[in-house]
């Protein structure tokens, strides 16, 4: 059983057998671009560390994120805390594997299929256009696991009311040419990317790390502090 860092919401309507949660404002940044001492933050990324193996999850996969639709499949083999290069998404079906995405207005995606495998996805509106949830669903299904016997979880994000963007942004996300600003709820864009893909179990998070600034870090309200979305495929012997 992982002890979820304090602050952090839990995500509901995955598969038996996995840990999810988003950290908060409460648990502190895991953000590697801020001014703050190196000290702090580390602490805690080791103090998760700590509680995933204390659980006997003893491999956690991040890396550098670029709003880009790259997925990477992580193997067992290994130990520790791996900052991958250039990608936002990580698949996995080794149990004892933790998945971390940073976010702060963009959307954490976690999946779970019961079989065994689980993905995290980091999903910005870049990320969103260029096809990361359709990334993310096509490396579960190269493993063996259909989409549509997934669970997807979208966590706290920006909310559709506090996100007004330019028409490039519109474009990029709707195919079409726009010539103005307007409101975009990115998370409904995810929800209708997935059901294009026969997923069914979806549960979208409501909570607005605008609207709900107190709990968790938003770019827009100028925060530079990052949460992290985690999914952990449990060990099967801890
Ligand atoms: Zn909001």
């Amino acid at each position: 059983m992982i002890t979820l860092p304090a602050g952090a919401v839990p995500a509901h309507g995955l598969d038996g057998g996995v840990t999810a949660f988003t950290t908060g404002r409460a648990t502190g940044s895991f953000g590697l671009g801020s001014s703050e001492p190196v000290e702090s933050v580390m602490a805690r990324w080791g103090a998760l560390r700590h509680a995933l193996a204390a659980a006997g999850v003893r491999r956690l996969a991040t890396a550098h994120q670029v709003h880009g639709r790259t997925v990477v499949r992580h193997g067992g083999g290994w130990h520790g805390w791996l900052r991958g290069d250039d990608a936002d998404g990580h698949v996995t079906n080794v149990p004892g594997t933790a998945l971390a995405v940073t976010v702060a207005d963009c959307t954490p995606v976690l999946v779970s299929h019961p079989a065994g495998a689980i993905a995290a996805l980091h999903a910005g509106w870049r990320g969103t256009a260029a096809g990361i949830l359709n990334e993310g669903l096509d490396a579960l299904e190269a493993l063996g696991y259909p989409a549509v016997e997934c669970a997807v979880v979208l966590g706290p994000a920006i909310c559709g009311q506090c996100y007004e963007v330019g028409p490039e942004v519109l474009s990029a996300i709707h195919g079409r040419a726009f010539d103005h600003k307007a409101l975009l709820d990115v998370r409904a864009v995810l929800v209708d990317q997935a059901q294009r893909r026969g997923v069914h179990r979806l549960t979208v998070d409501t909570a607005c790390t605008r609207c709900d600034n107190d709990r968790f870090f938003s770019h827009r309200a100028g925060d530079v502090g990052r949460q992290l979305g985690v999914i952990a495929l449990n060990a099967s012997s801890p």
